[in-house]
């Protein structure tokens, strides 16, 4: 018989996947350039040029043996050391090679930190608004996902709700900064206060919480900031990194976890984790394509039209009444829609070729996300369909 759980699974679709592959339809009718695709945070800048002169070079000069050999289990040793030296450099960590493995992307990484973490039955809260797919990621490994409700006002952490919620069962908390969908970084009040209230509880609970950061949008920061590094502020920390939207590589699926040196059985790990990846059949991201991030470690993709495509959608929804928090980081913005049911809204807005996604299956109603990695120029187009929609719709 066929495994009913993953059967059931069919029913549920993506609702992003679902309007990308809408606007695509779309397009063909209409031109593409007709259709103000917002649904799909997929990359819109070219590759980092010297991750192509990386492999380039790579495939020209090193022993095929060793460019296309396995992996190590634990992933390669150079690679690891790179990664490890560069976090530490740019955040005053003290990783050593031995606490970091690498992925394929921040779904891999995330798969190894919540196994290696939580068991079957045990709970992993997650703060709303949340990247959908949190949902398969942590009920995949037979924990429970739990959502603290979102703190709307400025998008930080919803404390009061959160305390609430963290129970003895809770083994590990996952968090997202800078966010998808709500585009907003955490503050460093916020870390804190975060790590002083997991730090109270563990002692109360007698066992570890572990934090899990997923940070696929790190480098993408607003106004010159820097993005706190929540590892920094409490040592159960597991950092789930991927380079998809860095270095603009989504297709190539690398990323990694790194693992706080003072976590408690820190040395253990990423040894568990290469277990992890043994029974998953992950078995390790390709040995090139993690040699060659290897290589341009410290450098991202042009991110630059990121910002000049919120400033303009930023400034364009605050002019047209919506209510907005603007985004520190990301390439999503989520403002509240202009009528109670965000579905209906998005409806509305597809009429007029926007393709927006409604709130819901981010786990706060009546919002919704517009993800702006497209051309800056497209995104100038849109404005004026934009304004037309809500003059004529909300009058
Ligand atoms: N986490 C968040 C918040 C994301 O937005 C994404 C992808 O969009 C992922 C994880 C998965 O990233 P990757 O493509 O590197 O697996």
């Amino acid at each position: 018989m066929i495994n009913e759980t993953y059967k059931a699974m069919l029913g549920g679709k993506s609702i992003i996947r679902e309007l990308s592959e809408y606007a695509t339809k779309r397009g063909e009718k209409i031109g593409y350039d007709n259709v103000f695709d917002y649904s799909l945070g997929n990359p819109s800048v070219p590759c980092a040029e010297d991750y192509t002169k990386a492999i380039i070079d790579m495939h020209e000069t090193m022993n095929p043996m060793e460019l296309h050999g396995y992996s190590p289990s634990t992933t390669i040793p150079s690679v690891r050391k790179a990664v490890a030296e560069s976090l530490n450099r740019r955040f005053g960590m003290q990783y050593g090679m031995e606490h970091i493995f690498m992925t394929s992307g921040a779904a891999g990484a995330l798969a190894h930190a919540l196994r290696a973490v939580t068991k079957p039955g045990d709970t992993v809260l997650t703060f709303a608004p949340f990247f959908p797919e949190y949902t398969p990621y942590v009920e995949g490994t037979g924990a429970k996902l739990e959502v603290v409700p979102a703190h709307t006002k400025d998008f930080q952490i919803n404390f009061e709700a959160f305390e609430e919620m963290l129970t003895g069962d809770v083994m590990a908390v996952l968090i997202n900064t800078p966010n998808n969908p709500s585009g907003i970084v955490y503050s460093e009040e916020t870390i804190e206060h975060l790590a002083d209230l997991l730090r109270q509880k563990e002692k109360a609970f007698g066992h570890e919480i572990f934090l899990i950061s997923d940070e696929p949008y790190r480098e993408i920061a607003f106004d010159g900031k820097s993005v706190p590094y929540p590892s920094r502020y409490y040592d159960n920390t597991l950092s789930c990194y991927s380079f998809s939207k860095s270095l603009s590589i989504p297709g190539e699926r690398i990323g990694y976890v790194a693992v706080n040196p003072k976590a408690v059985d820190a040395d253990l790990l990423v040894p568990i984790m290469a277990q992890i990846s043994r029974g998953t059949g992950h078995n390790c991201p390709s040995s090139s394509v993690q040699l060659a991030v290897a290589r341009v470690l410290d450098e991202t993709s042009d991110l630059s039209v990121y910002e000049t495509n919120m400033n303009l959608l930023y400034d364009t929804l605050v002019d047209l009444g919506f209510t907005v928090v603007r985004p520190g980081g990301t390439f999503y913005i989520f403002p509240k829609a202009l009528e109670e049911d965000a579905n209906v809204f998005c409806q509305k807005a597809k009429e007029y070729d926007l393709i927006l996604v409604p709130s819901d299956n981010f786990g706060v109603p009546g919002y919704f996300r517009m993800a702006y990695c497209i051309d800056t120029e497209k995104v100038k187009r849109s404005i004026p369909v934009l304004r037309r929609f809500v003059e004529e719709q909300y009058p």
